[in-house]
């Protein structure tokens, strides 16, 4: 192994024993680092320019967050929705996203996301590994420009050859998966674990280099260029490697790192976050800010409510179709149905469901059985969630707030005019069921396929906490995804994409699929330009 390092090494050790101050053990033209939806798109495109490009990623899978996720790609003005029959543009996607967006984003930025965006799904879909479709999921905000039925294009799962694919094996598993110490499912790759294995076979046929278990630890900059990084690798050494064109980072948020979301984000830990454990620690990010990266967007994330599991973990919750939330006053305090980083947001400004001192509970009554009204993307069990009281049941609400510890008049109340309402089909408070998103996972049947009374017992609670995607603040980029300083120059040879950067979508979530369809976009500016 270490006659294998020094072969590769482009400068031998000196006569004296001294190393000189360029050794290598590894070059490159482009090392990527991380191997989410973002980094593999940008390894695709600089391989397929013909550049000699390595994918270092940190644990033993390839994927991270990419890899949980459902894949949705907010790509606007593609080939796949054209094929749906779905009309859309650049233009009309503009008009949006500028609507939502605003100036809080620098709208050169916004404008390279969205002429980028059709154009890349086109130029991917050239490659024989790579195909895409459109799947309805409505776009988040009642703007103009929106299309109600959404404009999210999906990768198309993907079989396993015979005997299968090793890039293939080390795809990371799902999410309830990986919580449950669980093998990946056999049969066709879908959804994020797709889009991985696609770009992962795409990125080989076009000559491109992976290492798994392969830590970016700093970079190394000469005469203000980044030239090249330290990385730890499997086998626990430090190695360095020459990066001839320069280093696109690609290694998601500070999700995971504790200590930076309470000084950021003032929460209380990392373990409600949906980022793969250990994964995402900020490496990537602290890395660049050591070169003198300026910063954006620290605070934020793509928040989302989430279940709270036994094991003090969380998992992502939406499309909530029965009960409702309520706070601490035993009183709700937003439309449930709201896309989720809404709702997290919602959470947040009542200060509800961060720590245990304002508690949020999901109530519902009994139609539903064992069975959630909503989608939790980690199956919860009821036994073990009722045996760590974070699934409660009683036969009348007026019991179930006291095991809650609420005010039961308070609660009682609160069903009340809730059921009122979904006699009436108007939620006068928060106007629940009157947008398409809201409508797009209802499914009463009373005037407002929203708001289905709560008056079956037995009722139930079940603990909402307030978790994330990712966090999406990060270093600032320009239109090349180039790593810029506070002075508004770019750090030559340093380029960055998705949540390891200041999101191009601000403190918003525009539609399903902005993570990682702009992630993408940003990656293959960044290749598009390492390659001039
Ligand atoms: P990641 O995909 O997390 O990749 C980062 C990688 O970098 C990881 O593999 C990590 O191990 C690696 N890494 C970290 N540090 C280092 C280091 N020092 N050296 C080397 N490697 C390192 N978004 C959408 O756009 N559409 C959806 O449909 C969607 N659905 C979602 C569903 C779920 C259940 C979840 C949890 C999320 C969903 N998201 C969705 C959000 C989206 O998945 C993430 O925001 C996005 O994937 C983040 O991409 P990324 O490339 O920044 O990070």
């Amino acid at each position: 192994d270490e006659a294998q390092h020094a072969a590769q090494a482009d400068t031998a050790p000196q006569a004296d024993g001294a190393q000189p101050a360029a050794h290598w053990d590894d070059t490159c033209d482009v090392l990527v680092v991380g191997s989410g939806g973002g980094a593999l798109t940008g390894a695709y495109t600089a391989a397929a320019l013909g550049l000699d490009t390595l994918v270092v990623e940190k644990t033993a899978y390839f994927g991270g967050t990419t890899a949980y996720s459902g894949a949705g790609l907010w790509l606007p003005g593609n080939p796949a929705q054209e094929r749906a029959g779905v009309e859309d543009s650049a233009e009309l996607a503009r008009a949006y996203f500028r609507a939502v967006v605003g100036d809080a984003v620098p709208h050169a930025l916004q404008d390279a996301y969205l002429d980028t965006a059709g154009p890349l799904v086109e130029y991917l879909e050239r490659d024989e590994h790579l195909r895409f479709e459109f799947r309805p999921f409505p776009d988040y905000f009642g703007a103009p420009g929106r299309i109600d039925g959404g404009r999210s294009v999906y990768p198309c799962d993907l079989d396993q050859p015979e005997g299968g694919h090793p890039l293939l094996a080390a795809v990371r598993p799902p999410a309830w998966a990986e919580r449950f110490e669980l093998p990946a499912p056999d049969g066709p790759l879908t959804d994020g674990r797709a889009l991985i294995g696609r770009l992962l076979l795409a990125l080989e046929g076009a000559g491109g280099r992976t290492r798994l278990r392969t830590a970016l630890t700093s970079l190394v900059e000469e005469d203000g260029r980044v030239v090249g990084a330290v990385v730890t690798d499997e086998a626990g050494h430090t190695r360095r490697i020459r990066a001839r064109k320069g280093v696109l980072l690609a290694a998601g948020g500070y999700e995971g790192d504790a200590g930076l979301r309470r000084e950021w984000q003032g929460l209380r830990g990392a373990d409600w976050t949906m980022g793969p454990a250990g994964a995402n620690t900020g490496d990537a990010l602290k890395a660049a800010v050591e070169l003198g990266a300026d910063t954006g967007l620290l605070a934020e994330s793509w928040w989302c409510p989430s279940v709270l599991f036994p094991d003090g973990t969380a998992a992502f919750a939406l499309g909530f179709r029965g009960g409702f939330f309520v706070d601490g006053s035993g009183r709700r305090f937003a439309n449930e149905s709201l896309p989720y980083d809404q709702m997290g947001r919602a959470l947040l400004a009542a200060r509800a469901g961060m720590d245990d001192s304002n508690q949020v509970w999901w109530i519902f009554d009994g139609r539903y059985g064992d069975e959630l009204p909503g989608i939790v993307v980690v199956p919860a069990d009821r036994a073990a969630f009722t045996e760590a009281g974070l699934w409660r049941t009683a036969d009348t609400l007026e019991d179930l707030a006291v095991t809650l510890g609420l005010d039961a008049a308070e609660l009682t109340a609160t069903a009340k005019t809730f059921n009122t309402y979904a006699a009436s089909g108007e939620d006068a408070d928060f106007g629940r069921g009157t947008d398409p998103y809201d409508r797009f996972f209802g499914d009463g049947t009373g005037p407002n396929p929203c708001l289905v009374p709560v008056e079956e017992g037995p009722f139930h609670a079940v603990r909402i906490v307030l978790g994330d995607l990712g966090t999406k603040g990060g270093v600032r980029i320009d239109t090349d995804a180039r790593v810029l300083r506070a002075d508004g120059t770019a750090i030559e040879g340093l380029y960055a994409a998705g949540n390891t950067t200041a999101s191009v979508t601000g403190p918003y979530y525009p539609g399903p699929g902005a993570p990682i369809g702009s992630a993408m976009v940003f990656a293959h500016r960044a290749a598009e330009h390492l390659v001039r």
